[in-house]
């Protein structure tokens, strides 16, 4: 069918999630691992490219979101969706400014709108600055971080360095108005030469507006939460058909899979609680890996019932992952466990495994990789932003969960399955 909705993600959890806020409507949702190399087939209203660009280089990142551009015309797309993380990640190069600006040239558009706000998950954008809960961002923990420590909160001084065009604000006062406003503040603002407009939003009513003021504009930039109410629009309005793929739940077999390779104290308390329930598991040792192989797991998974879902995780409270770090070295033992997971990953798919859970963003890009898998449709949420997905591996039409660390409760493994169960 042809995609109404073409949107690129600068990564692969922000893409899932993504996906998973549009697949809310019911609507089938089909997200694609890295530009596509054959012509679109198969595909979606609502298409989803997950790219690895947040850190790559601008030259890189705008070279690769243009061919995913390319690709999402070809899929018949006239309206899309630029989407970056709800922290406004970015160093002062880029990517997000560079990224849109070249966006926008291509679509032959004079004005985008940037609207970062996710007021379910505490993100929220008042006179152009961006609040994480209470605090502004730069004096939230993102101002530390490792790779894009936002030391500003202000997104109209955030963005100004990275683009050519002038930069502009339509603020809280503006958007609670109402939609018409907003197109007019929009119309104003463009007739001064704004391409770059700021839309202040905190709360979910304020997302509606902008969406309904803006969604037939050639491109939105935003965190994932203000395409939400898209769906819903473009069915009323009739862009969509209301006979449009509807999301859907194939027939699965049993056999399940967990593998947890993220560290992360949720992930920890995941691990804990589920074997508490009984369930088979299996922990892997980085240092005895490195010593022996990875004979052992998979010795023990063959001798598994799939269907009581067994576990095989690294996870490790952190002076254990210290002490493997310390003697194996930091980005061995990442890899060695990473690559141990998807090994476990295919011998669990090659003895009837259909449901694989995975826990950790890192050893997910490996599972999936290992399982050669390229398109994914969305399916049921089982947390905020952790959708089931259905997809292809080794013949096989196989159900996978991606859970980057500290989503989802405690009893998240369990969780899954009974989601799938329920569908
Ligand atoms: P998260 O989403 O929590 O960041 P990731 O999978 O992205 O999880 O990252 C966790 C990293 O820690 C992976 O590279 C994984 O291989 C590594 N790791 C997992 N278990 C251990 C362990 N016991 N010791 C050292 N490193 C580990």
């Amino acid at each position: 069918m042809t995609t109404i909705l073409g949107c690129i993600a600068d990564d692969f959890t922000g893409a899932t999630d993504l996906a998973g806020l549009l697949a809310r409507s019911g609507v089938r949702v089909s997200l694609r691992i890295g530009v596509p190399t054959t012509p679109p087939t198969d595909t979606a209203a609502f298409e989803v490219i997950a790219l690895k660009s947040r850190t790559a280089s601008v030259t890189e990142a705008v070279a690769e979101t243009r061919a995913a551009l390319r690709w999402l015309q070809a899929a018949g797309a006239k309206r899309f969706f630029w989407k970056y993380c709800s922290t406004f990640d970015s160093t002062a190069k880029g990517n997000i400014g560079p990224v849109a600006e070249a966006l926008m040239t291509d679509l032959g558009t004079d004005q985008t709108i940037y609207c970062p706000a996710f007021p379910e998950n505490g993100r929220a954008v008042f006179m152009g600055n961006l609040f994480v809960g209470q605090q502004p961002l730069s004096e939230s923990p993102m101002k530390d971080h490792p790779l894009t420590p936002m030391q500003d909160s202000n997104l109209m001084r955030l963005l100004a360095p990275q683009v050519t065009r002038p930069v502009g604000l339509a603020d809280r006062l503006t958007v609670a108005t109402g939609a018409q406003a907003l197109r007019g503040k929009l119309a104003s603002l463009g007739a001064e030469g704004v391409a770059h407009v700021v839309v202040d939003a905190v709360a979910d009513k304020d997302l509606q507006i902008i969406a309904t003021a803006c969604r037939d504009m050639p491109l939105i930039t935003g965190g994932s939460a203000i395409a939400m109410p898209l769906p819903a629009l473009y069915l009323a309005d009739g862009t969509l058909s209301k006979d449009a793929a509807k999301r859907a739940t194939p027939a699965i077999g049993t056999g399940t899979i967990v593998l947890s390779g993220s560290c992360s104290a949720m992930t920890n308390a995941q691990v804990a609680h589920y074997i508490a329930t009984g369930a088979a598991a299996f922990q892997l040792d980085p240092l005895a890996i490195a010593d022996h192989g990875i004979a052992a797991p998979l010795d023990w998974l063959a001798a598994q019932d799939l269907d009581r879902a067994p576990l095989i995780y690294a996870t490790a409270h952190p002076a254990r992952v210290k002490a493997a770090q310390n003697k194996i070295g930091v980005a061995r033992t990442g890899e060695m466990i990473e690559q141990a997971l998807a090994a476990c990953a295919i011998a669990a798919r090659d003895h009837g495994a259909r449901r694989v859970i995975v826990a950790g963003g890192e050893t997910s890009g490996a599972v999936t990789k290992a399982l050669g898998v390229a398109q994914l449709d969305i399916g049921a949420e089982i947390a905020p932003g952790v959708p089931w997905t259905f997809c292809q591996s080794g013949g096989h039409q196989i159900a996978l969960t991606l859970k980057s660390g500290n989503f989802g409760t405690e009893s998240f493994f369990s969780d899954a399955q009974m989601r799938l169960g329920a569908e």
